[in-house]
């Protein structure tokens, strides 16, 4: 294959350190578990999380508890507040002596922005201007951050692309994630900030959010509850496995680029039908399914090319989403009490069989 060549790259800190990594929104989905992999090779992890009510505040609580347990308090502290909050702010990036930003607070979720497109613009705006402020204060050697495959907006792209432009949000929650790229980009250009954007597709696993249709389908399927399915089973996703955007995102803090963003995904698409069938799999349920029209803001079909993470950053997805979600039932299960299926217990030699990629 080709290798493109990408205009503009230019490494600028190729450090090997330990590092001191804020991690913000680090009780959430993603980020705690990326605080995880941090402290288990070594770095200190200081995390600032609000514990907002989107989802589960327990659930919050319980993803600091496991990595406090695991890792002790030595290299790891939890900062409860606002990432807006200056004087916080400003005092986290001086006491702990902050080397490397992964900032991953956010609010997420896009029908929700609808509804509420303040607070989203509060935590995702306002939210990250103020730490990257710090960021550029403190000259922090990296600043990686979160963007999200909705900036692709309706794009008509088989693979969405980084260098599309892409100036089409179809939701607030896409237009905070596209702001944050511009303000990163501004920064980086004023005051020479080394800023990195994920672009991340759908992420699953274990410990996942619960607002979220991978866990969503599985509770429900498995509480024979009635599930709602918005179009009819042919809009495609790229789902992305946990551990993969973990790795993603660690490669990004260790390679500071200037300016970058990149797309983080599976790099193909699972449609609707394909995947609650895999669930009903996994569960031994069939789905009490209510069928809905497509939701505005929803886009129907996302898919990365992954080519430049892969050319840059050495990134490569390597969970199927059959073993991922084989994977997640078996979470959703050991949570809940519940007996692991046949399919479940057979792993992923099986899934693969099956044909699904
Ligand atoms: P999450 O909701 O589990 O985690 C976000 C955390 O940020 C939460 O714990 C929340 O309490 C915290 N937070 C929100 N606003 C805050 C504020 N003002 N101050 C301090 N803490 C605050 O979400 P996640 O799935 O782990 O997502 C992490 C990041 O990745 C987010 O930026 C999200 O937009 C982005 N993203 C996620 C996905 C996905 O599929 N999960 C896809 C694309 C982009």
């Amino acid at each position: 294959t080709t290798r493109k060549v990408y205009k503009g790259v230019e490494e600028v800190d190729p450090t090997t350190d330990r590092k001191v990594v804020l991690v913000t929104g680090g009780a959430g989905f993603i980020g705690s578990h990326t605080a995880d992999y941090l402290l288990s090779r070594g770095d200190s992890v200081v995390v600032i999380d609000e514990l907002n009510s989107y989802y589960s505040v327990d659930l919050k609580r319980a993803n600091i508890a496991h990595n406090l347990n695991k890792h002790g308090p030595e290299n790891f502290t939890f900062v409860e507040g606002d990432i807006c909050d200056e004087s916080l702010i400003e005092e986290i990036f001086s006491s702990y002596k902050v080397t490397h930003v992964c900032h991953l607070a956010a609010r997420a979720g896009v029908r929700p922005s609808i509804d509420d497109p303040q607070i989203y613009v509060h935590s995702n705006v306002r939210g990250t201007t103020n730490l990257l402020s710090a960021a550029a204060k403190h000259k922090v050697k990296n600043f990686v951050f979160a963007s999200s495959s909705s900036v692709y907006g309706g794009s008509k792209s088989t693979f969405f692309s980084e260098e599309e432009v892409v100036d089409n949000p179809v939701s607030p929650y896409a237009a905070t994630k596209k702001a944050c790229e511009l303000l990163a980009h501004t920064y980086s250009h004023l005051y020479s900030l080394p800023c990195t954007g994920l672009r991340f597709f759908t992420v699953y696993g274990e410990r996942g959010r619960p607002d979220m249709a991978p866990f969503k389908f599985v509770d429900r399927i498995s509480k024979g509850e009635e599930m709602l399915q918005f179009g009819d089973g042919s809009s495609s996703r790229d789902y992305t496995y946990i551990s993969d955007i973990v790795e993603g995102t660690v490669r990004a803090i260790d390679r500071p680029y200037k300016y970058q963003v990149f797309n983080l995904g599976k790099g193909s698409g699972t449609t609707l039908k394909d995947f609650i069938s895999i669930v009903e799999d996994f569960v031994g349920k069939k789905a009490v399914k209510k069928i809905l029209p497509d939701q505005p803001g929803d886009v129907p079909r996302t898919c990365a090319s992954t080519e430049k993470a892969r050319v840059l950053l050495g990134y490569e997805a390597k969970v199927s989403f059959r073993e991922g979600m084989r994977r997640t039932v078996m979470d959703y299960n050991r949570r809940n009490g519940l007996k692991d299926s046949q399919a479940v217990l057979q792993g992923e030699g099986e899934g693969e069989s099956k044909g699904m990629k």
